[in-house]
């Protein structure tokens, strides 16, 4: 099997958009090593999650559990691991990484600055996905443009670099509506949250229901007022790929 890199990242940006997304997982899944989803449980990742148990059973599925999800997020993971009889393997922070923290900022310090509320998603998210990605040379994920301004370039395959991956967000070209259709004619589980306003669904202390007209991610980190912020998982890595467990 040939090594994946950035011109398989060109090669997938080609071929996909012309593919279903059953044909799009299947050809992931045939230039990978090792493919792994991580899976927020939002509704494009139980999209994807629902594709892969039925044409691409070869992507390994993770999630990072937090510590600080909505119950709705913990028991929508439960019952997706038993509708598609899929092993979504939980990557947890370290508690010294938790334990740090709380000492320096408090155990809800990241509303106090965007340093703390960084410091935060490092231990809780960042550290963990470098632990889920690791010996994984693809990285595939929900990512769609129209969810937010700072993700309306998103392509169908880049080269990650700092993470020595290939990043694939076969959704990239999917609406809104798009999403909303797959739930339906497949029957998904989708998180109850959604229907209550929260289109896009983190951490239960970071994340708000949206107003009309906000945008999908509006939600997240309300109270840093710009359309950019993320959590770091889906810029460059700042942490090793192979982060000790
Ligand atoms: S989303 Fe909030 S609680 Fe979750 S890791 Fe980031 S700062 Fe911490």
């Amino acid at each position: 099997m040939t090594p994946v890199n950035a011109d398989t990242a060109f090669e997938l940006g080609r071929t996909l958009p012309a593919l279903t997304l059953d044909a799009r997982l299947v050809r992931i899944a045939a230039i990978a090593h090792r493919a792994v989803m991580t899976t927020s449980l939002g509704v494009e990742d139980q999209v994807l999650t629902a594709a892969i148990a039925g044409a691409a059973r070869g992507i390994h599925l993770a999630t990072l559990d937090t510590g600080r999800l909505f119950p709705e997020t913990e028991a929508l993971l439960a019952e997706t691991r038993v509708r598609y009889g899929l092993d979504i393997v939980a990557y947890r922070p370290r508690a010294e990484d938790v334990e740090d923290f709380t000492a320096r900022y408090g155990v809800d310090g990241f509303y106090g600055s965007r340093e703390a509320r960084h410091a935060c998603c490092h231990a809780r998210k960042l550290v963990p996905l470098a632990r889920a990605l690791k010996g994984a040379d693809v990285w595939v994920t929900g990512l769609r443009r129209d969810q937010s301004g700072a993700r309306a370039s998103t392509p169908f395959a880049e080269w990650d670099g700092e993470r020595g991956l290939l990043k694939v967000n076969p959704l990239a070209d999917w609406s809104g509506e798009d999403v909303r259709a797959y739930v339906a004619a497949h029957d998904v589980p989708v998180n109850p949250l959604h229907a209550r306003g929260y289109p896009s669904i983190g951490c239960e202390p970071c994340t708000r229901a949206v107003k009309p007209g906000e945008s999908e991610r509006a939600g997240r980190w309300w109270w840093e007022r710009d359309d950019t912020r993320e959590c770091g998982l889906h810029v460059a890595a700042k942490v090793p790929a192979y982060a000790s467990s």
